[in-house]
């Protein structure tokens, strides 16, 4: 069986005070599921602070890696050799906000791909997010968007990855931050999706043992009927991450 995976992504939030205080509601929060494996990402800033003062049950991910491999002119990057060096043992890769962009360009299914490959080769967990916007669900282009563009960059790089290390978010942009959640029938529908594809194109027993998380607006009240869901082993977890019902949120999967 898969064991679930709770990621908490801190995004850009956060000061000494409250990343303090949040670690605190973590370390107090009592013994989690045994099937929970918990996550969080908090910005580079305070990576070494929140390594140095969490509960060893809980592990630490950058938010994003540069393509470089390794250390060097690359201003403004942390490169896998960097955060595996630093005892860092996931990153996340992809994410919505990070293809769209800030004031910059944002980024491509194939520069993700390449990425998620550096850190898979440097030994780090990569946690892939993939998923569409609005526009592409409201055109019925949902599935073709996340298999043959997102997955379709992934495949095409990671062939030879060892996909045991590969965690797929599935993040529809249209419920992040938004506090629409997609329904667990909307969930499953495109979880099921990505097995099947992985199954058809990676192999079967990759696909058994893929964990694919859902991300959007998840929070105490909605995680335990997502994680009914039989294609659904675990969550992203935005805005509910930096608060004391993350810690109800990994309960929920009990
Ligand atoms: P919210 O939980 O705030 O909707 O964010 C989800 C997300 O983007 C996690 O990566």
């Amino acid at each position: 069986a898969r064991k679930f995976l709770i990621g908490g992504n801190w995004k850009c939030n956060g000061t000494r005070e409250n990343v303090a205080a949040l670690v605190e509601v973590l370390n107090e929060g009592g013994e989690f599921p045994d099937n929970a494996e918990v996550v969080v990402a908090p910005p580079s800033i305070f990576l070494q602070t929140v390594k140095d003062t969490i509960r060893p049950d809980i592990k630490v991910s950058t938010q994003n890696v540069g393509k470089n491999v390794r250390p060097g002119a690359y201003t403004g990057e942390l490169c896998a050799s960097m955060i595996k060096d630093f005892g860092v043992e996931w990153v996340i890769t992809g994410h919505s906000e990070r293809r769209v962009g800030f004031g910059c360009a944002g980024e491509s299914s194939d520069l993700i791909a390449e990425k998620s490959k550096v850190a898979l080769d440097c030994g780090l967990n990569v946690i892939m997010c993939i998923g569409e916007s609005l526009a592409v669900r409201e055109a019925n282009q949902t599935l073709e968007l996340v298999l043959e563009d997102h997955m379709a960059a992934f495949l095409k790089t990671l062939e030879e990855a060892d996909w045991s290390r590969v965690v797929v978010a599935y993040e529809p942009v249209w419920a992040i931050g938004t506090g629409v959640t997609a329904s667990p029938a909307q969930a499953q529908e495109v979880h099921s999706a990505i097995r099947a594809w992985v199954g058809e194109k990676v192999s079967p027993a990759v696909a058994e043992s893929l964990r694919i998380i859902y991300g959007g607006s998840v929070k105490s009240s909605n995680a335990a009927e997502l994680a009914t869901c039989p294609d659904i082993d675990g969550f992203l977890v935005g805005g509910a991450s930096l608060k004391p019902d993350f810690v109800d949120i990994i309960k929920a999967v009990e």
